[in-house]
C-alpha cells in the first residue's frame, strides 16, 4: 500500500524560507494537518486549488506541535470556518513561549481559540480514524497522528527521513524524544509523512529509517528491542 488516493501531500519546497509540510485527508470530514505559517498560507491554498479545493473546504485543522512554522495558520483556518485543535500541553507551552515567539517571528503571537484538545488515543473524524500518540521531546505537547487503515504516520518534527527533530529549542528534551521514537517505530507504518523534507513510502523503507535514526542519534540509549 502506498499513498492513499484521498491523501494530499503538500511538501514545503522553498529553500529561502522555512515552513512545514502540510497534509490534507479528503474524507467525509476534510482534515488539514499542520497549516504552517500564517503569512505563507497562500502557497498552500494555491496548491490546494489545483487539487480542487480551498482552505474554506477544511473542516478540521490540527497542529502536530506548537511551533509557528506548523501551527500559526490555525488562526486563519478558524476564521475560515474550520475547527482547530492542538494538544493541551501545546497550548500551555504557547503562553509560556510568547516572548520567544515574538522574537522568532517578529510578530505578535496570536491567540489560538482551539475548539478541542488533541489527546492520546483514538480521534474519529467522520469516516477516518487517527490514532494520536503523545510524542514529546522536540516540543511540549507534540503529537504524531497514525492513520491506521492505510498505515500513514504523520510524524511532525519527531522524525524525518534520516533525521530527528531538534531538542535545543525551548521545551526540547533528548530523552523524551528517544522514548517518543520507540513509541512510533512500533507502528506498522507504510508511509512516513514528516513535518519537513521528503515523504517516505514502503513499510521496509520506513522501518529502516527508524532503525537508522535510532542507531545514529540514540545509540547511547541502548534499547533491548534492537533488531540485531
Ligand atoms: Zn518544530
Amino acid at each position: 500500500m502506498s499513498v492513499p488516493k484521498n491523501l494530499y501531500i503538500y511538501p514545503w519546497e522553498s529553500y529561502t524560507e522555512n515552513n512545514c509540510n502540510s497534509f490534507v485527508i479528503d474524507g467525509s470530514v476534510r482534515i488539514l494537518i499542520d497549516p504552517g505559517h500564517a503569512h505563507l498560507l497562500h502557497h498552500l491554498e494555491a496548491r490546494m486549488v489545483r487539487d480542487g479545493f480551498s482552505l474554506e473546504d477544511i473542516h478540521v485543522a490540527l497542529a502536530t506541535h506548537p511551533h509557528p512554522d506548523h501551527c500559526e495558520g490555525l488562526v486563519k483556518l478558524k476564521e475560515l470556518g474550520a475547527l482547530i485543535a492542538m494538544h493541551e500541553e501545546a497550548l500551555a507551552f504557547l503562553s509560556r513561549f510568547r516572548a520567544q515567539w515574538e522574537q522568532m517571528t517578529g510578530q505578535r503571537m496570536p491567540d489560538f481559540p482551539v475548539d478541542f484538545f488533541i489527546k492520546e488515543g483514538r480521534l474519529e473524524l467522520g469516516s477516518e480514524v487517527l490514532q494520536v500518540l503523545e510524542t514529546p521531546g522536540h516540543a511540549p505537547g507534540s503529537v504524531c497522528f497514525y492513520w491506521q487503515e492505510p498505515g500513514v504516520l504523520f510524524s511532525g518534527d519527531v522524525v524525518f527521513v534520516q533525521s530527528v527533530g531538534r531538542v535545543d529549542l525551548p521545551g526540547g528534551h533528548a530523552g523524551l524524544l528517544a522514548r517518543s521514537l520507540e513509541k512510533i517505530m512500533s507502528l506498522d507504518s507504510q508511509v512516513l509523512c514528516p513535518g519537513h523534507g521528503p515523504v517516505l513510502e514502503g513499510r521496509g523503507a520506513v522501518k529502516e529509517n527508524f532503525y537508522l535514526i535510532r542507531q545514529y542519534f540514540f545509540a547511547h540509549q541502548a534499547s533491548p528491542s534492537s533488531p540485531q
